[in-house]
């Protein structure tokens, strides 16, 4: 009996250990790892630099508080906004914290700095922006709403990608647009460039902040640093959590100098955002980074891995596509992929889903053309034999 809620379905493996793309589990038996906790090991697992980083941290200073300065925290940010289009960086513990620090920033923009009432926020069906009231609220999928009412006031929901739906959901209440540009948890869905640049004149035209949630996306994820480079725009805010710490706990919002002056003295924090510990995280993970060009070999091994599974899966009439961008890549499948995950593990490789019929991919940015193939012959070999199956 276990102690813990069950708030989680929990696969039936305890890991223990792990190094670069691979994991060991209590049994010691080896997973190729193609899930990295939910895009968190970007860099792999125990990444030797950040490891350093933390240890040596470990020894000086743990933690002071947000009431004095913190020069780890101060380099961090720096590191951000010399490689990003943003002037200013808070420093959180997650992802949903991050999303809630961008939705409070933007209304405080409108009603303090603009001085008007606006407040609402468009978001886009399927998204996932975390599971704070607000950031679930922003969500645009039921099922992490269940039993939470009443929800918070201020969010609608249009679909993606179409712009026509986004146009007639501004109304005067409207402060903001929350897009991801690949909806990861909702089934690996990628905005159009016609769209994102749309949205980015609509909000121009309109007086609305363009967010951005690349909490999955970001960090090299998508092949660029930030998956807005794919596209020639720029967002007001964005956001980010899971690999900006290698696995330490950080998130952080990031915006643009015009919005820096809504958060004065005493209007947001964090009693752990960027302690000198998850701050050193984030500048051995963020230096690792460029050095070794993560973000372009992302590109390199997503082109690879989306080209040699569709080879791979040609004919099979159960997959439907496959698409992602860089190394967040999504198998869609005929039906659910509950099953093949399982049996994945069983073969020795960790995938996750994105929704009930889309497997998800998310290897380390660092994986090896060896270790790309070693996953999609196995993942071709378990959805060939799930076809012959179907049609004896
Ligand atoms: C994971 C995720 C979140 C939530 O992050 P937490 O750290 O779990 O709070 C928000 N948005 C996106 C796009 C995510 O992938």
């Amino acid at each position: 009996m276990s102690s813990l809620f069950p708030n989680y379905a929990r696969y039936p493996i305890t890991l223990v250990k792990g190094k670069g793309s691979r994991l060991w589990d209590d049994q010691g038996k080896e997973y190729l790892d193609f899930m990295t906790g939910i895009a968190v090991t970007g860099l792999g697992h125990v990444p030797e630099r950040v490891k350093n980083a933390l240890v040596n941290q470990l020894d000086q200073l743990w933690h002071v508080s947000n009431l004095f300065h913190i020069p780890n925290q101060e380099k961090a940010a720096r590191l951000l906004t010399d490689n990003s289009c943003a002037d200013a960086v808070f420093f959180c513990n997650s992802g949903a914290e991050a999303n809630e620090a961008a939705i409070k920033l933007a209304r405080r923009y409108h009603q303090k700095v603009l001085g008007n009432r606006r407040y609402e926020i468009i978001a886009f069906k399927q998204s996932f922006h975390g599971r704070t009231l607000a950031t679930l609220t922003a969500t645009g999928q039921d099922k992490v709403k269940e039993g939470f009412l009443p929800l918070p006031e201020g969010f609608v929901h249009v679909p993606l990608n179409d712009l026509a739906a986004v146009e007639a959901a501004i109304t005067d209440k409207t402060a903001a647009i929350l897009l991801e540009t690949i909806q990861a948890e909702g089934g690996v869905h990628i905005v159009d460039q016609a769209f994102a640049t749309a949205v980015r004149e609509l909000c121009d035209r309109h007086g609305l902040l363009l967010i951005m949630d690349e909490i999955q996306t970001g960090m090299g994820r998508t092949g660029k640093l930030f998956s807005y480079e794919h596209y020639g725009i720029e967002p007001d805010i964005f956001t980010l959590a899971k690999a900006i710490g290698s696995g330490f706990p950080v998130g952080a919002m990031l915006a643009k100098a015009p919005l820096v002056p809504a958060f004065a003295a005493g209007s947001h924090g964090s009693t752990f955002g960027g302690t000198p510990i998850a701050t050193a995280a984030v500048i051995a993970t963020i230096e690792t980074m460029l050095q070794e060009k993560a973000p372009e070999r992302a590109a390199a091994s997503g082109e690879l891995l989306v080209g040699r599974l569709k080879e791979a899966l040609k004919g099979l009439p159960n997959v439907v596509d496959v698409r992602g961008k860089g190394l967040l890549v999504g198998i869609e499948c005929a039906g659910p992929v509950a099953g093949i995950v399982a049996e994945l593990q069983q073969r020795g490789l960790l995938v996750i889903t994105a929704g009930p019929n889309v497997l998800r991919l998310l290897p380390n940015l660092l994986v090896t053309a060896e270790e790309i193939e070693e996953a999609v012959s196995l993942i071709s070999a378990v959805l060939a034999e799930q076809a012959a199956a179907a049609t004896h």
